[in-house]
């Protein structure tokens, strides 16, 4: 059997500590790189695309000269308003994309010796460029997806005595915060998450984000039935195989699999309204399984210098929550 990819040597190709021992100069000088590669390192305005940039003597900030703005190497990314040093925020990007199964915010925390609040907002901020990079759609051209549905959360212990327990497989007994994450996978292609209540509600989204023509692999599942009207669609019976040589749901399966235990192994917990969050971060981990940690690395700092300000992480824990009033 061949040596799995991760025990290659082609697998290592960033170095922690190296990034842990470079001077806040030299990341800013990588992360310049990184930011304006097109000019080979050279600022220029966020506002105006103007190139004529003045850097300030005292401070590390520029001015336009066309515009007159001024900016930091960060402003306008999805790091603008940073407190952290620009090294510290490499060193994020590097330890999360190390983690197959994603990395908690509370090991980040300690990693970097900043608050567990602070770890939880980066390893968003990064959650939510690397997104960014996803796909829409999937499919077309007689491509062959597979589709399939795993409930996550709403996790409800058992009381104590026997007879205090309930059935919790019945909807009266749960707690209503369980959530469906839906896959659609392309073999060998893209990996297409989202969230919905139950897996039949899922169905008309699957017909706006799998391209016509695609051929369709689902379980024995009664909430499928409406695909075989669109596309041509191949069903395997779980209880009789996993595979029947042809129609198999393994790939989604895969992906459930690494969802499955970044939620009981690495986070322990995910809430319902992170959960999309969540499930594209491991759709991007899957999908770059194969590429080094070096590659995901620049891939990851790439999509954070690319993705504006995020609406919802800056300033999290300064928000004002508006909870709408019970009626
Ligand atoms: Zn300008």
């Amino acid at each position: 059997m061949s040596q799995h990819f991760l025990l290659s040597k082609a697998a290592r190709s960033l170095s922690l500590s190296a990034v842990a021992r470079m001077s806040e100069g030299e990341a800013r000088e990588a992360f310049t790189a990184i930011r304006w590669a097109e000019t080979a390192g050279k600022p220029f305005c966020p506002r105006c695309g103007c190139a004529s940039v003045y850097a300030y003597a005292s401070r590390r900030i520029y001015k336009c000269q066309g515009c007159k703005h001024q900016f930091t190497i960060t402003s306008g990314t999805i790091f603008a308003s940073r407190k952290l040093p620009v090294r510290d925020i490499l060193l994020a990007i590097a330890i999360f994309v190390n983690g197959a199964k994603g990395h908690s915010a509370l090991q980040l925390s300690r990693d970097l010796n900043v608050q567990y609040k602070t770890a939880f907002v980066l390893a968003h901020k990064i959650r939510e460029a690397i997104a960014s990079e996803g796909v829409s759609k999937v499919g077309g051209n007689g491509k062959p997806v597979e589709i399939d549905g795993a409930y996550f959360g709403g996790y409800i212990k058992p009381a104590n005595w026997r007879e205090h327990r309930r059935d919790r497989r019945l909807a009266r007994n749960q707690n209503g915060k369980r959530r469906c994450v839906v896959v659609m996978r392309e073999r060998r292609g893209k990996t297409l998450p989202f969230i919905c209540r139950t897996e039949d509600q899922a169905v008309p989204e699957i017909k706006d984000r799998v391209a016509a023509g695609s051929v369709v692999y689902a379980d024995e599942a009664g909430g499928w039935e409406p695909l075989h009207a669109r596309y041509l669609t191949k069903r395997i019976n779980h209880k009789e195989a996993y595979s029947d040589g042809e129609a198999c749901t393994n790939q989604a399966e895969s992906f459930f699999s690494r969802i499955r235990r970044a939620e009981i192994g690495t986070h322990h917990h995910i809430a319902g309204p992170y959960l999309a969050a969540y499930a594209d971060e491991m759709s991007w981990r899957e999908d770059n399984r194969r590429t080094s940690n070096g590659e995901l690395y620049l891939m990851a700092a790439n999509a954070a210098v690319k993705h504006p300000t995020s609406k919802q992480w800056k300033g999290y824990w300064q928000r004002r929550v508006i909870r709408e009033a019970a009626e």
